[in-house]
């Protein structure tokens, strides 16, 4: 199948089981929970509605996993070979995985082929390198000694992940983690279960043993909290919101200190200098905020525009906006599915709402789109003030703040006047503005004349209140080793 030009049938999904232990299970309580199709509303199927006492047996299978032979004894090549096997696998299911990415999160099926997808597989892919060469150091001393450092793997890792990329959040944790030689439980969203499901499937066929990869679904409050606040859990990772994130860190405080990584929201500044190619830099603050329905934790949702640019930019932005297929995910054409849910749809409303009522100029959309399934208007305000809720908070939907600024230094004090820190962006011909915005701005990304752009090898991650940790990229593999020193007398 490729999606490129015509409408694709929504594949039929069953009712699904969880992973524990290499079994495909129903859940203890019995209980199943309704995945929705948030582009019509309607029940995709039921999905095993796991809480604590699944979490405590995905657990054991996992520490027994990690002290089992086949994962103990496997080398790193081994490991590594696994993860490539898996990445082939994720590529050679790719429109089937895409389909359910689509179905399940309403996201254009284009997207998810050419994005969701192989991006998915490339993480896998660019961690199997990493699994045979993440090793320790010697380290000289002042003695008769000699001292060298082993990297262990962390152990059982609890891994929570959100709905807006959901394959390849789970990529993003799994990969680093199952390199490292750890074992998993993974909590999926919600909202979007299927692709992983499905790719625990695949990581089945592709060799991991029974055990090393448990997938536990069911809600935040019950399932989530288990993983955090599990006393056998060696570490926690989470994506999500930061207000979750903080009681992520709390649970894992008060249980047995497990370590914590978060990647959490993100209020962007997108930056456009006169100097820039202003059509370009349109174009792609138009992406950087309405890709995936704006349900990106790096969307470039304050959008700084030097003034004598301005309407230049907005009219731009707003030709696009109004250009937004909206509609099915499953037509080739369509570029704006729903968003995930009922609830996101309606906080997204109350905020389109809150910048309309704090005085905020709507130049397009502006509301719900009058159909079924959960659709918001592509939305852009103008004449938004720094301290306006629309300015402030993370609001995970089509809805573009647009501002005016004067000077490198009134961007980087407007950009920085945020509590998150993730992602920035700057346009601009000028070397040292770009690099003086780059130094100065709060952010665990900065891009130059770009956004979005991503690579396994590049560490992504927040300053502030966007989270703890680096995923990807080197910097990854050591969220999930402990370091150890042995240091042993050299005797006479
Ligand atoms: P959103 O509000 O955008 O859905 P969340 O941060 O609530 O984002 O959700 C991200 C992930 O965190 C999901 O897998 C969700 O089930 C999980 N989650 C939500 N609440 C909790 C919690 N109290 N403890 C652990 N995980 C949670």
């Amino acid at each position: 199948m490729t999606a490129a030009e015509q409408t694709i049938a929504p594949p039929k999904v069953s009712n699904k089981k969880m992973l524990i232990g290499g079994q495909w299970v129903d859940s203890v309580s019995g209980k199943t929970f309704e995945s929705i199709n948030p582009a019509t509303g309607d029940t995709i199927c039921q999905i095993a509605e796991g809480d604590k006492a699944d979490v405590d047996l995905a657990v054991k299978a996992a520490r027994k996993a990690l002290e089992s032979k086949p994962w103990v004894r496997m080398t790193g090549a081994k490991r590594g070979r696994l993860l490539y096997k898996l990445a082939d696998l994720i590529d050679a299911n790719r429109a089937e995985l895409a389909a359910l990415e689509s179905l399940d999160n309403g996201k254009p099926i284009n997207d998810a082929m050419n994005v969701d997808i192989p991006g998915t597989a490339n993480i896998y892919r660019y961690f199997a390198g990493w699994a045979d060469k993440n090793h320790g150091k010697t380290v000289p001393t002042a003695g008769p000694y000699m001292a060298y450092t082993r990297h262990e793997p962390v152990g059982v890792v609890g891994q929570i992940i959100p709905w807006n990329f959901p394959a390849m959040m789970m990529s993003w944790k799994w990969a680093p983690a199952l390199a490292c030689g750890c074992t998993i439980v993974l909590k999926p969203a919600e909202q979007t279960p299927l692709s992983a499901l499905r790719i625990a499937e695949l990581a089945q066929e592709a060799g991991f043993p029974d055990g090393v990869v448990n997938v536990v679904t069911g809600f935040g409050p019950t399932a989530g909290a288990a993983v955090a606040e599990h006393m056998d859990i060696d570490k926690v990772a989470f994506t999500g919101s930061t207000a979750v994130g903080q009681q992520i860190m709390q649970a894992a405080a008060k249980s047995n200190l497990k370590r914590v990584t978060l990647e959490l929201g993100g209020k962007s500044p997108n930056v456009v200098f006169a100097d820039a190619d202003i059509e370009m830099a349109a174009t792609h603050a138009f992406f950087a905020l309405f890709f995936n329905m704006g349900q990106c934790c790096t969307a470039g949702s304050r959008l700084f525009v030097e003034e004598p640019v301005f309407d230049q930019v907005m009219d731009a932005i707003k030709t696009r906006a109004e250009r937004q297929r909206i509609g099915d995910p499953f037509d080739a054409k369509t570029t704006q599915g729903p968003q995930v849910s009922e609830k996101q749809m309606n906080t997204i409303l109350g905020y389109i709402e809150a910048g309309k009522s704090d005085g905020a100029i709507c130049l397009t959309g502006g509301g719900r789109v009058d159909r079924a399934g959960y659709f918001v208007q592509p939305t852009v305000f103008t004449d938004v003030k720094d301290d306006m809720k629309i300015a402030q908070e993370e609001i995970f939907g089509p809805v573009l703040s647009a501002m005016k600024f004067t000077d490198v230094d009134d961007a980087i004090r407007r950009g920085n006047n945020t509590k998150y820190g993730l992602a920035a962006a700057v346009w601009t011909r000028d070397i040292n503005k770009a690099n003086k915005f780059s130094a100065g701005i709060k952010a665990g990304t900065v891009w130059v004349n770009c956004y979005n752009v991503f690579d396994p090898a590049v560490p992504f991650g927040g300053f502030n209140m966007s989270g703890v940790g680096r995923e990807m990229g080197e910097y990854a593999l050591s969220n999930y080793t402990e370091v150890k020193s042995v240091v042993t007398a050299l005797g006479k």
